[in-house]
């Protein structure tokens, strides 16, 4: 059963094989097996999965099922789920139950797909390691001593280790590529304003994009499907006829032009992921694609650029978390004034208190010509690298991350060093581009290494096509860790 795909489920329920209250049994018992092992899960709640299993049971028996109904999955806990403790991995929204429902949740419902849990994820997904969580560290399945990588590194951990069949991620600088690279497992960041971001609580507006992770390029096509539509209720949501993501699948690779950035092939690179990725180009030759050499000159500021302006949006939504309507509050005060200052002081992390400070800092008077408007002009240019690029290729591709997933506490005292981890990724938020990445092999240190597909807006359907054909002629993405 914890080998099963998306689809599989799907057909298990339709053949009546199974319920999905038995699914959800399943997938529970074994949360309950591994999660104090892995925590990554912060909330599971087997009453409340249970029932929208059995809800979804009446759904089918009353000729009602669509194609997922009954499929479970895990949601990171960035998503607002009714009824359900939503903390955002914070001590500051640690006691917070959602009132309303995302609209990602909103669309998983009504398709009847029941919520397995919450999972454990960086503070306000600010983080590569998931080490800045206020639930404590998640570890890697496939090497427990290891990160899973962040932000959503519990949706990733949960379903590299099959506590769940697929899982919902939020990706602002490579919060859904990088975990499902370190992990092992296939995740797709859309392009920006495909995915609506009401409810999914906000970090950077500009560069935030919900999206599926799951074993495989086709679920994440099936679970796309689901995730994906427009919803009036975020400003950027884009208004576009409903695709179905699972279109292109099986289309042959013969003549795709994929572009392989030389800035991404360089210094810095392991030898162990570039060898898998070399790997991985040769079975794309066999499939009929060519490549082509492309630059991306601007992608080596990408980091600084990221880190002037996701902060100075994260200072500014933030701002919301004063003690007074919801969420933590410090228990003892003197004024107004004081209590705003406790209550941020104690319910903060460090990592968000720095970038606080670092996004009030490059917004105030005096600076924000110097560093916003300089990182505004320079996302353009990084942006136009893209283009240029995309008038000689098809997709991108090139390493997720530089190294396999890196041990607990490697680099938690010297924050620079951690966001250089997402040094491949978060060139193509700031374009608002779609990306993908999926497990192309091992490092000699036995932990998974995933390759990035990079595509122009829209080209979902193409990045899952081109992963998908992939996965056809290679089993990367079946490996199992073996979690004791
Ligand atoms: N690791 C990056 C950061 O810390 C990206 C996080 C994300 O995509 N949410 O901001």
């Amino acid at each position: 059963m914890n080998h099963t795909s998306l689809k599989q489920l799907s057909h298990l329920l339709a053949s009546g094989q199974a319920s999905s209250r038995e699914l959800c049994q399943d997938y529970l018992d074994r949360i309950a097996r591994l999660n104090p092992v892995l925590n990554a899960f912060i909330t599971v709640d087997p009453e409340r999965t249970l029932a929208e299993a059995e809800a979804a049971d009446r759904l089918r028996a009353e000729g009602r099922a669509g194609a997922l109904t009954g499929v479970p999955i895990a949601h990171k806990d960035i998503f607002c789920a009714e009824g359900w403790l939503t903390t955002c991995g914070s001590k500051m929204l640690a006691n917070f139950v959602a009132p309303y429902d995302a609209h990602v949740i909103e669309r998983c419902k009504a398709a009847g797909l029941p919520c397995l849990g919450k999972t454990n994820m960086d503070e306000f997904a600010m983080g590569s390691s998931n080490e800045t969580s206020y639930f404590g560290p998640v570890r890697n399945p496939w090497a427990l001593q290891a990160v899973p990588g962040g932000s959503s590194g519990g949706s990733a951990a949960a379903v590299a280790a099959r506590m769940a069949p697929a899982a919902t991620g939020t990706d602002t600088g490579g919060s859904i590529r990088q975990p499902a690279a370190f992990c092992g497992i296939t995740g797709l960041k859309p392009t920006y304003g495909t995915v609506s971001r009401y409810g999914m609580i906000a970090f950077a507006s500009s560069l935030d994009q919900g999206g599926p992770m799951a074993t495989s390029a086709e679920d994440c096509a099936l679970l796309m499907n689901v995730m994906a539509g427009f919803d009036a209720r975020d400003s950027t949501s884009l208004e576009r006829p409903a695709e179905d993501y699972t279109r292109d699948l099986t289309r042959p690779l013969i003549g795709l032009r994929i572009g392989l950035p030389r800035e991404y092939f360089a210094e810095g690179l392991s030898a162990d992921v570039a060898r898998a990725i070399e790997a991985a180009l040769a079975e794309f030759r066999r499939l009929g694609a060519q490549t082509v050499e492309v630059s991306l000159p601007m992608s080596r500021l990408s980091v600084p650029v990221y880190y002037v302006l996701a902060p100075a949006e994260a200072s500014s939504n933030l701002a919301r978390y004063d003690g007074v309507r919801y969420g933590y509050r410090a228990p003892e005060y003197t004024d107004l004034t004081d209590m705003y200052e406790r209550t941020r002081a104690e319910g903060f992390g460090d990592e968000v208190k720095r970038r606080i400070m670092i996004g009030t800092y490059v917004l105030s008077h005096g600076y924000y010509d110097a560093y916003y408007l300089q990182a505004q002009k320079l996302r353009r240019l990084i942006a136009q690298d893209f283009a240029a690029a995309f008038q000689q290729c098809d997709v991108i591709l090139g390493p997720t991350t530089p190294t396999t997933a890196f041990e607990l506490g490697a680099k938690r005292a010297d924050p620079v060093e951690m966001y250089l981890s997402d040094i491949y990724t978060i060139a193509v938020n700031l374009a608002g581009l779609p990306g993908m990445s999926l497990p192309c092999g091992f490092g000699a240190d036995g932990r998974p290494v995933g390759l990035q597909l990079i595509g122009d807006y829209f080209s979902e359907a193409r990045l899952l096509n081109v992963a998908h054909q992939y996965q056809q002629v290679t089993d990367w993405h079946t490996r199992l860790p073996e979690v004791k």
